[in-house]
């Protein structure tokens, strides 16, 4: 099922939750909602459901208008955090539960429970009560029971954030496994930026009750509209600079920024009009950086820019390095660590190829999401 919100506003009072939403979640998507705390993800997929009511603005199934179908009629399955699965309830009438209250006769019932109880693993734990059951089985009943009543969209809210970073992993694979396996249009809220990039099929970034980018995580790491977006997914390093030239060619658009660590040229830019005077962002991803660690390496020759060496932390499978000139801090990734370890202090020749250098614009109003 296709969901769209046209031009939709929740109002409560003065506050403005959610303002003139517009979001397209293709059929079949496993679509994410990411955002920081209180940017409206909440109140969209409550909207959704039926659970708030839209103050303006339409939301359309398959091009249908269901804006004030009352929650019952949607035929909507939710998982929240906090499972809300019935203490005194085997796994196998947990889910069952849900059913009873669709006239269904006993022989479907069954047969969606055993479905459900398959696709979600949970087979041999049937007859057990939730008490009985890890974090992560807990989970994957609230799943399953979401599941049986075969909803045309399922609305996950923040499924993983109480278990731990292991089961956070495992269940990562499982909801994206199940997915695949129903096909169900879903929408997951998070705000986490990694389980976004790395389960959904489409991501939607919220601030401050606007979206500001939809895309796939590819799309969204690598070309990021705006400074607060590209340090929202993933790391990066924002550097304020000034453009000095800008050349033309088939190739494409290079630009030459001066900032604060040196004069830094790039071909990759989000600028619509770029100018020389014009004031920018540049972002770096840390990978992107090529720091000469061994003094025997060969001197990078893209970008060369010489910065001190700050602090290292050893991660094992790499390393962080943190770099600096006066007052800027730099962050880079080395991810095979050598055994030559530098002073702090120390001057590196750092490099990073000119289509690894973002240019964004300046962001204006960080209160307003753009
Ligand atoms: P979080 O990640 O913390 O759950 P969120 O992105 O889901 O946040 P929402 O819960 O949708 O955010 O809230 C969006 C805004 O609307 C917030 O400023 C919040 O304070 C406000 N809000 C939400 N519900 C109500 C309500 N019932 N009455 C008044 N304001 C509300």
């Amino acid at each position: 099922m296709k969901v769209e919100f046209k031009d939709v506003y929740k109002r409560y009072g003065k506050v403005v939750a959610v303002e003139k939403l517009n979001l397209l979640i293709e059929s079949g998507a496993l679509h994410f909602l990411l955002g920081p705390s209180g940017c409206g993800k909440t109140t969209t997929l409550r909207m959704l459901a039926g659970l708030e009511e839209v103050s303006e603005g339409h939301l359309l199934f398959d091009g249908k208008d269901v804006t004030h179908l009352p929650a019952a009629e949607r035929g909507i399955g939710m998982v929240f955090q906090n499972y809300a699965l019935w203490p005194h309830m085997t796994v196998q009438k947990n889910i069952e539960y849900g059913l009873n209250l669709r006239k269904l006769s006993p022989e479907i019932k069954k047969k969606r429970v055993t479905e459900v109880l398959g696709i979600t693993q949970l087979t041999p734990f049937k007859d057990r009560l939730p008490g009985q059951l890890s974090g992560g089985q807990q989970q994957r009943v609230a799943l399953a029971r979401a599941l049986a009543i075969e909803p045309s969209v399922l609305l996950l809210d923040e499924p993983l954030s109480n278990l731990d970073a292991k089961l956070r992993h495992e269940m990562r694979d499982n909801i994206t496994r199940i997915h695949k396996q129903t096909g169900i249009t879903t929408l997951y809220v998070t705000h986490d930026q990694k389980e976004a990039l790395s389960m959904g099929t489409s991501i939607t970034v919220m601030r401050a009750g606007r979206t500001i980018q939809t895309g796939s995580p590819r799309d969204l790491y690598t070309r990021p509209a705006t400074p607060f977006l590209a340090g929202f997914i993933g790391e990066t390093n924002l550097i304020p600079g000034v453009i000095t030239s800008v050349n033309r060619d088939t190739a494409g658009t290079s630009i030459t920024v001066d900032t604060e660590i040196g004069s830094i040229f790039s071909t990759n830019s989000q600028l619509k009009e770029p100018k020389s005077g014009q004031k920018c962002m540049i972002s770096i991803r840390p990978e992107m950086l090529q720091i000469r660690i061994d003094p025997s390496s060969p001197e990078p020759s893209k970008n060369k820019l010489r910065l001190a060496l700050d602090r290292l932390t050893y991660l094992g499978e790499s390393e962080q390095i943190q770099l600096k000139h006066g007052s800027l801090l730099v962050r880079g990734s080395v991810f095979r660590p050598t055994s030559h370890m530098p002073e702090e202090g120390t001057l590196l020749s750092v490099g990073v190829e000119p289509s690894d250098v973002l240019l964004l614009a300046e962001e204006t109003d960080l209160s307003s999401g753009t």
